[in-house]
């Protein structure tokens, strides 16, 4: 049966963190979907959602088995849709632990047949945060060394 997983997140913008998480998911997975979501507590987006999906199209252009979508529903529900058994979630420190603790187990709750799958951090990109590249980004600073070229 083919691997296939759920990559979801913000994304608000796409990161070499990111990145990094897919390439080495591609190692586990046969299929990787990065999802876009709306993340209620971040409701409004910095960059634009149709923008980031073409951007982050480009940088998998080469690769047929990274797709990229935009959802607006449950995550468990939208695996469901997409015939996806795992959902890839990255880990930097023990604040995302916390976080992602609690969400993988609602996910199941919700879907007993996704399994969440965490990937540690490369320590390159473990300082590297999308919240951060949005406030420096704000204010005129450079941060294409910590995005993919395309994005
Ligand atoms: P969310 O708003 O759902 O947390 P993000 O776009 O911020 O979405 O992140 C998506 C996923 O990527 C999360 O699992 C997050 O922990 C992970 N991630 C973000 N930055 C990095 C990084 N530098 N290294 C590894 N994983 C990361």
């Amino acid at each position: 049966m083919k691997k296939i997983a759920i990559f979801p997140g913000s994304f608000d913008p796409y990161t070499n963190g990111h990145h990094d998480i897919v390439m080495r998911g591609l190692e586990i997975f046969d299929e990787i979907i990065i999802s876009i979501g709306y993340n209620s507590s971040k409701a409004t987006r910095y960059f634009d959602i149709d923008l980031m999906v073409e951007k982050i199209e480009s940088v998998y252009k080469d690769i047929p088995n990274v797709k990229v979508v935009v959802y607006n529903e449950l995550t468990s529900n939208l695996a469901k849709s997409h015939d996806a058994n795992f959902l890839i979630r990255g880990l930097r420190n023990t604040t995302d632990f916390e976080y992602e603790n609690t969400i993988s187990q609602m996910n199941r709750y919700l879907n007993e047949k996704l399994e969440t799958v965490f990937l540690i951090t490369s320590p390159q990109y473990a300082a590297v945060s999308s919240t951060v590249i949005r406030e420096v980004h704000k204010y005129g600073g450079n941060v294409s060394e910590f995005l993919p070229y395309e994005v």
